[in-house]
């Protein structure tokens, strides 16, 4: 019989539900980490969990491959696209039309910003980079960092990231951006000086609402590493306030062992939550936040926390965790939400980019459009 520790309170104190953060208090002037304590209590051990009925696990197992299936669609054989291709490029057209891309509709983009102040909320993985085998490979091209930083010398820019913030950082390595790492669970802005655009009160910013998780993460870290390592391709990462279990490398008969081996896990931990991204399952606290709250926190941040601001925030991704940035536009009646992918999918985004150079092609053209737009007006 599976054990169920009590792990609510792992240090002892109070979990913080993101959505009671004092922001105001969130900013600091001399940003340090905040850390946790040691844990109080022992963490819990992991015990071999033996399984239910073969019907409960054959559910399971049915589950979690469908999950892992639709989030890391595989590459259509040429037999079967040509099969498909009437009905496919029927079904391109029809989501283009929903979801235009964002360099067709430029003029209308560029239009929409007059009198108001753009802030660029940028996915790293599959956006800025391309997806490649190993995720600590995932460089970004020098060309990218310019159009980037390009980018952040007009517009206030924030990489939002399911990846490690310091990780990020080493692959973007431009100071004058902010950063949110862990699927927006470790925010930090540029020191003052280093950044033109900054938030209006002149101060760093700094915002980890999960920061109480840190010594069950890194237990289940530890613990996931000893578990999968009989699985050939299995790479655990940590994200310092989450988890990610790559699969991409991983033979697809092996998958379900792999989901299985991870819920065994985390049946010990119910404040932590399993969601399915491409080619990896993301292992996070249960608290409210989300790259959506990142983006709301950002905004108000930098002087915008209302809906009636003049602003036009901007926020380019390629996953299913963008998505919660996208509604959050939807809802404010603010910005646009821009995915990228080659295949339709079920967005809240407006537009659509293929590929990170579509992505790069999109800065650039914004870039060069303020530059002349500014001159024009002198
Ligand atoms: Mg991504």
């Amino acid at each position: 019989m599976t054990v169920y520790p009590n792990v609510t309170k792992p240090c002892g104190r109070h979990v913080p539900n993101a959505n009671s953060i004092n922001l105001k208090s969130a900013r600091v002037t001399d940003p340090k980490p905040i850390l946790c304590a040691s844990p109080r209590k022992k963490l819990p051990k992991i015990e071999s969990v033996k399984d239910g009925s073969p019907l409960v696990r054959e559910a399971r197992e049915s589950t979690s491959l469908d999950s892992m299936r639709a989030s890391s669609p595989a590459r259509v054989r040429p037999a079967i696209a040509a099969t498909r291709a009437a009905s496919l490029v029927d079904e391109q057209n029809s989501w283009i039309r929903r979801h235009p891309s964002a360099l067709s509709m430029f003029e209308q983009i560029a239009q929409a910003s007059l009198g108001k102040k753009i802030v660029m909320f940028l996915d790293y993985d599959g956006t800025l980079s391309p997806i490649v085998e190993d995720p600590d490979q995932a460089f970004m091209s020098t060309e990218m960092r310019e159009a980037v930083k390009d980018t952040a010398r007009l517009f206030p820019t924030a990489i939002v990231s399911g990846r490690c913030r310091d990780k990020v950082y080493s692959f973007v390595d431009l100071k004058e951006l902010y950063y949110a790492g862990s699927h927006g669970m470790d925010i930090k802005g540029p020191h003052p000086s280093s950044c033109s655009n900054g938030n209006k009160n002149g101060e760093s910013v700094l915002c980890q609402p999960a920061s109480e998780f840190l010594p069950m993460i890194d237990q289940v870290y530890k613990t996931l590493v000893e578990k999968t390592k009989s699985i050939p391709g299995a790479k655990v990462e940590t994200n310092k306030f989450c988890l990610s279990v790559h699969y991409r490398c991983v033979d697809e008969k092996s998958w379900v062992d792999l989901a299985e081996q991870v819920k065994l896990v985390l049946s010990c931990y119910p404040k932590l939550k399993l969601t399915y991204g491409r080619k990896v399952l993301e292992i996070r606290p249960t608290i409210e936040w989300d790259k959506g709250k990142a983006l709301e926190f950002l905004l108000e941040a930098l002087g915008f926390a209302n809906s009636d601001d003049h602003v036009l925030p901007i926020y380019i991704g390629d996953d299913r965790t963008d998505e919660d940035a996208f509604k959050v536009l939807r809802e404010r009646g603010q910005g646009f939400g821009i995915l990228v992918s080659k295949d339709p999918k079920e967005t809240s985004a407006s537009y659509s980019l293929q590929e990170p150079s579509e992505v790069m092609s999109f800065l650039r053209r914004l870039v060069e459009w303020q530059r002349l737009s500014r001159r024009a007006s002198l």
